[in-house]
């Protein structure tokens, strides 16, 4: 497995691979939510390259892009076991030289839900993914469900602007009390870490009410709201039901594949998850 920093030696080194090569980027600090995406990747492809860079475009001014936890040798240690070849951990001149003005934008997908509540957060991802795109050149990459908007917005991306490559949704690595892996679930006290669950709780009753026969969006948005609100730390900034390939808020009965999500904050910490419905639930 080689570390490499620089654009230059990537193309260098991954232009000798023979064969297919699957892609992960993640931001670090990795988890089994990361490492399922590996696993995944190196049963479907001949390499696999991953990344590991703490975007700066996609962090609003507010947000924890500095507190964001890092930690290369313990990645590093994870990864070697999992068959990786190239763990690629560019620095931030190497991404964003002096002069940089050029950003990948999908309009029309990033104005709900989480684009809705970070202001510029996709125009960061769509480009950095862009960047990373071009940069490792798969043939396919693993993307996790758990954020659930970023998968259906690249997917939107590379179809717009014709990346020849495939785009993989894993589903969402779960803590065994439910709650979705996350690097963000190191900022929680340990009082923090018990009331944390209450999303995926949220998620299943709605789950469960659907099983049972519910199909009034307003209703399962209730049941979500109920748990949620009955957690004293949980601070809800978002519950939605919605369609599934345009994100649109639904009203009326549901028919189609429907994205149940949310964002919560506990304490600072700002939570995210979701679950299909209807559909291929893929998490
Ligand atoms: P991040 O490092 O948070 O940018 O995540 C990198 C990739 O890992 C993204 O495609 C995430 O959706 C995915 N990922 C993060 N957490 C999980 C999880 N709990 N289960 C599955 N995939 C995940």
């Amino acid at each position: 497995m080689q570390l490499i920093k620089s654009v230059s030696e990537l193309r260098s080194v991954r232009s000798k691979l023979a064969g297919t090569v699957g892609f992960v980027p993640t931001m670090g600090y990795l988890h089994e939510g990361h490492l399922s995406l590996v696993r995944r990747a190196a049963e479907e492809c001949d390499h696999v390259i991953v990344s590991i860079y703490v975007n700066p475009t996609q962090f609003g001014p507010s947000e924890d892009f500095e507190a964001y936890p890092r930690d290369l040798e313990r990645d590093m240690s994870l990864l070697e076991p999992l068959g990786v070849d190239i763990v690629f951990a560019p620095t931030d001149d190497e991404m964003y030289p002096p002069g940089f003005q050029t950003y990948v934008e999908v309009t029309e997908l990033t104005k709900v839900l989480e684009g809705a509540s970070r202001q510029g957060h996709f125009r960061g991802v769509t480009t950095v993914v862009a960047k990373l795109f071009n940069m490792v050149q798969p043939d396919k990459a693993y993307f996790g469900q758990k954020d659930a908007q970023q998968a259906i917005v690249i997917r939107r991306m590379v179809a717009d602007l014709n990346f020849p490559l495939e785009i993989v949704v894993c589903p969402t690595v779960r803590e065994p009390d439910g709650l979705a892996m996350s690097s963000r679930n190191t900022y929680l006290t340990p009082e923090q870490r018990e009331a944390a669950p209450d999303k995926a709780r949220a998620l299943s009753a709605a789950e469960k009410a659907y099983m049972d026969g519910e199909r009034s969006s307003g209703r399962l948005r209730e049941i979500m709201l109920d748990v949620l609100n009955s957690e004293p730390l949980a601070e809800v900034e978002y519950v939605s039901v919605a369609d599934n390939e345009t994100l649109q808020e639904l009203d009326g009965p549901i028919e189609k594949p429907v994205l149940l999500s949310m964002a919560v904050r506990i304490g600072k910490t700002r939570l995210i998850d979701n679950i299909v419905l209807g559909g291929t639930d893929r998490g």
